[in-house]
């Protein structure tokens, strides 16, 4: 895809995210845009970062490794996975924030590494909204359950929820997951007192629909490169 082409997607999705924000009576401001660039080359990532965006997000530690040194200093990133344990102290050095947190196990083991680096992380909790087995994510009530734990390790911050609700064809069919998450965040708050400044929730498809829901970061990929040139599992 030419850098034109790029620029050009990108400032038709700010306008989406302004529009969707017009409609719902929120300020553009208060929705992110993280550009989901897995599967595409640097020159892309570069495209984008020349055109504006400097936040991104992957999904895959091993590509993020080999690809992050290869992009513009500028970029910044987050990772949008599901982490595993052996792949924690990689992740805690290349990324801000670690969205798809789904089990009190690796947030210990990413407070422990974060320790190690001096640094404190940001986390999104990953929940199941739709209850799919094929799914990772907390179901909501183990979330519940393990909140005040999670909250407590000292190297993480738990910023919010995150989820990915089944594949629909119709954006509108996401709405009830969307308000399910925005709920489910509402009850986080209560139990810990504080609130949680992020939903991140919303993608190509459907990211209009999440902004209407209340989401503050959205998480494009296809909308902004184009497609992936290879399948990757979620
Ligand atoms: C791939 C991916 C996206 C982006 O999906 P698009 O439909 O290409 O916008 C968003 N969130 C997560 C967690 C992903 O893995």
């Amino acid at each position: 895809m030419g850098n034109m082409v790029l620029a050009e997607n990108l400032a038709l999705i700010q306008q989406r995210i302004a529009a969707a924000c017009a409609r719902c009576g929120r300020a553009p401001s208060e929705v992110t845009l993280l550009a989901v660039s897995k599967s595409h080359p640097p020159e892309a990532i570069a495209a984008a970062v020349a055109a504006g965006q400097l936040l991104f997000g992957e999904n895959k530690v091993q590509e993020a490794k080999a690809k992050i040194p290869l992009c513009p200093g500028k970029a910044r990133w987050q990772f949008i996975g599901h982490l595993q344990s052996n792949k924690v102290r990689d992740a805690v050095e290349l990324f801000e924030m670690i969205q798809g947190v789904d089990s009190l196990a690796v947030a210990q083991e990413i407070s422990k590494r974060a320790e190690q680096a001096a640094k404190t992380l940001p986390v999104l909790l990953e929940v199941n909204v739709a209850g799919e087995a094929s799914k990772f994510g907390y179901p909501p009530e183990r979330l519940l359950a393990e909140l005040a734990a999670l909250n407590a390790l000292p190297r993480i911050e738990v910023h919010g929820l995150m989820a990915i609700p089944p594949f629909a064809p119709a954006a509108e069919k996401a709405r009830p997951y969307f308000r399910r998450l925005r709920e489910l965040k509402a009850e986080c708050e209560q139990l810990l007192g504080a609130p949680l400044p992020q939903l991140s929730m919303g993608m190509s498809g459907d990211f209009e629909v999440a902004i209407e829901e209340g989401s503050t970061l959205v998480r494009v990929g296809t909308a902004l490169f184009g497609e992936r040139q290879r399948p990757l599992p979620r």
